[in-house]
């Protein structure tokens, strides 16, 4: 009995490294196989066969998102990130980000404005990559937590140091005694589990790690029932990195 606890204990303690590639590699296969079934490349499928393709495929998907969302937090803590830096227009990355979302937004009707800076913003150096994650969970959650119909607003601004870009929208907001533990790994406030019961707690975790590896801050203000504004802050100028 022993050497088979120990056995079990051997294999649990896989590198997380390599438990997530074993977990990725099948889930991305599954992804692809299920693409070709709906795409028809092995023949044509019955209404019925494709909606049931379609949910084993939003289904795999989370998954394949909670891994990735994993092995980012991998990365992080074992100091394996390594950044691509470029010169990034961030107001043109996060256009392009809601262009690809509108789908999503046009479904929850939500009215989406992005204000014109006041004056024009210099081109940063970031990650885009990694910037593009960090922006996409931001405005993914504007909606997600939003009401049908609600807004979200998105402005910019710049300090000799920094390009300000906030987020308000008129969502379910976080209560006031849940505040300080948003940015921890797996946290999900009382009303949002309530909302949407899929999630991981490792977007804003994963985000503000993101964001202090460009020196920057990321912070919010939130009142429950009336919404949120998150602000990220980004150098203009590329700092030494520790
Ligand atoms: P997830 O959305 O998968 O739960 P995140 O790490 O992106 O994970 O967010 C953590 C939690 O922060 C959410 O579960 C929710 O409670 C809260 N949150 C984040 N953004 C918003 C928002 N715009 N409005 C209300 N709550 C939010």
């Amino acid at each position: 009995m022993e050497e088979q606890d120990k056995n079990i204990k051997e294999k649990l303690d896989i590198e997380p490294a390599i438990l997530i590639h074993q977990l990725k590699s099948p889930l991305s296969s599954i992804k692809l196989s299920l693409q070709m079934f709906l795409d028809g490349s092995f023949g044509k499928i019955t209404k019925e066969q494709k909606e049931i393709i379609e949910k084993i495929y939003q289904k795999n998907n989370s998954l394949l998102s909670f891994v990735n969302d994993l092995s980012d937090i991998n990365n992080i803590e074992q100091k394996f990130y390594s950044f691509n830096w470029a010169l990034i227009d961030l107001q043109d990355i996060i256009q392009t980000i809601v262009y690809l979302r509108k789908e999503d937004i046009k479904f929850k009707k939500i009215k989406l404005k992005i204000d014109k800076p006041k004056t024009t913003l210099p081109k940063i150096p970031l990650d885009k990559e990694k910037i593009c994650m960090v922006i996409e969970n931001i405005l993914d959650n504007a909606v997600k937590y939003n009401k049908i119909g609600g807004s979200v607003e998105i402005s910019f601004g710049k300090t000799e140091d920094f390009v300000e870009v906030r987020f308000k929208d008129s969502g379910i907001g976080i209560p006031d005694n849940e505040q300080d533990k948003l940015f921890s790994k797996f946290f999900r406030a009382s009303n949002a589990k309530k909302l949407d019961s899929n999630g991981s707690g490792l977007g804003l975790f994963i985000a503000k790690n993101i964001i202090e590896l460009h020196n920057g801050k990321i912070w919010f203000e939130s009142k429950e029932n009336k919404g949120s504004t998150f602000f990220v802050a980004l150098p203009v100028k590329l700092q030494a990195i520790s």
